[in-house]
């Protein structure tokens, strides 16, 4: 085995003192970087794919260092997960200080406070005023899973909605209710039963029908094809993430809820990649004044460290029997001290208002660019959450060749940046929130000069 990096090199640390502007040393990805992937073929099962084959040595603010040298800008925040910024100062206080006391017990063989510290953190700062409790995981899908098994135990049915466009995850429950064949579902079934999908509301490819109009043909499907007397629970993402960054029309998500909670099906809100100050409020439930039953958490929880929460009604989730939920590593003391350290951070360092800042130089930016290349079909999300869709300006066909194309330029140009859609064709802007106003107009007019070049 041959080490790539020399260990005569100094120790390079990540967090925000890390020089904050592009640069690019070598070609993308550069000599080390490649040698590392082909050790990675090599040693890794070909399924884990790769997006952009750099390979890291430091981050953070809105920066990634690989290890020829190159410094990228972070549009991806690694899918939605260090809001807080890689490396936050006040993460790695908290990860090290924990990491040197214990590493594990077992929260179900011997308590800590770190884990109660988190529920009582999210059980106050989720929507509602109610009582809540939470059970804390490992990732985002765990934790749906479990979502899931606490519905079904507290009303004692079974079958479960969730939607077109739909991710929730890659375990085999989670398979189910996630909805894109390729590649998350192709060739892995069969899947749990019990999943059902309704129509979405889905503006720019619905003809802008009306939220509540799009609820009622979801409900109307879910009362003919399935029945309330059935139903356990109804689960979404408040705006869909790897489904294409889809905002619902106004309208759509309450009428869902109030229709969960008049026929006593428990209304999940999967917030794993919309949670935690992304969207411009710390849940994107808030915007429309929705209130879960149960609400799922994960990736920017932790400030990078795994962990996942289902947080909701105290009489939902205190309904199955003690030994009933849990695991061996769910609720991880260190990434339970990461994740108190993020939470407070999103709240005390004003990343709630800094998303909303994003939101505005995301929007004019990429507004801009739609009225002079009309293959920006549609400019759309919430936050430090937004996303481009291309198409064909004729047709409004999806264009996933241009998009690829265009990812693959930004990257060759020092950006990472991520697409997403059912159709391949949406270009999405997920950027740390510790990212500056310069690195991201920056970032953002890479992604001008890719798209007119494609
Ligand atoms: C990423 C994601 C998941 C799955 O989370 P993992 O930690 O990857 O298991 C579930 N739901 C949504 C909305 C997500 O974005």
């Amino acid at each position: 085995m041959t080490l790539t990096t020399e260990a005569t090199e100094p120790l390079q640390l990540g967090g925000p003192q890390l020089a904050q502007r592009r640069n690019l040393v070598t070609e993308i990805p550069g000599p080390r970087s490649r040698a590392l992937t082909a050790r990675k073929t090599a040693a890794v099962a070909r399924g884990v794919g790769v997006t952009l084959p750099i390979y890291v040595q430091a981050a953070g603010g809105g920066v990634v260092l690989d290890i020829d040298g190159n410094t990228l800008i972070d549009l991806g925040s690694g899918i939605a997960v260090t809001g807080v910024g890689n490396a936050a100062p006040a993460v790695v206080a908290a990860v090290t200080h924990q990491v040197a006391q214990f590493t594990h017990t077992c929260f179900t063989i011997t308590g800590y406070e770190g884990y109660v510290e988190v529920a009582e953190l999210l059980n106050s700062l989720t929507p509602g005023s109610h009582e809540k409790r939470s059970a804390l995981f490992n990732s985002g899908a765990e934790a749906v899973e479990n979502a899931v098994k606490i519905a079904r135990y507290f009303t004692g049915k079974q079958a479960v909605v969730a939607f077109d466009h739909a991710y929730h995850g890659r375990t085999n429950l989670t398979m189910a209710l996630t909805a894109k064949s390729m590649p998350y579902k192709s060739g892995f079934g069969p899947f749990a039963g019990e999943v059902y999908r309704a129509p979405m509301s889905y503006p720019f490819r619905d003809g802008d029908l009306a939220g509540p109009e799009a609820a009622r043909r979801a409900i109307s499907q879910i009362e003919k094809q399935i029945g309330a007397a059935n139903l356990a629970a109804v689960i979404i993402e408040p705006i869909l993430g790897e489904g294409g960054f889809i905002v619902p029309a106004p309208g759509f998500l309450p009428a869902i809820a109030a229709w969960c909670r008049e026929n006593g099906v428990v209304f999940i809100a999967d917030e794993v990649q919309t949670g935690f100050a992304r969207t411009g409020s710390l849940f994107a439930s808030e915007h429309e004044g929705v209130v879960p039953d149960l609400i799922v958490t994960a990736k920017g929880i932790a400030g990078g460290l795994p962990l996942s929460a289902v947080t909701g009604r105290a009489e939902i989730m205190d309904a199955a029997h003690v030994g009933g939920l849990g695991g061996t590593y769910g609720g991880n003391p260190i990434a339970c001290a990461a994740a108190v350290a993020s939470i407070r951070s999103y709240q005390d360092d004003g990343l709630i208002e800094r998303a909303r800042q994003i939101e505005t130089v995301l929007r004019d930016e990429l507004q801009a660019i739609a009225r002079v290349d009309r293959r920006v079909g549609d400019v759309r999300g919430r936050g430090a959450m937004v996303a481009i869709e291309l198409v064909d300006p004729e047709t409004n066909e999806p264009d996933a060749a241009l998009t690829s194309r265009v990812a693959q330029a930004a990257h060759a140009d020092g950006v990472i940046l991520l697409t997403c859609g059912t159709y391949g064709n949406v270009i999405r802007f997920l950027p740390p929130l510790t990212i500056s106003d310069e690195l991201l107009r920056d970032g953002i007019a890479v992604v001008r000069k890719a798209l007119a070049t494609s």
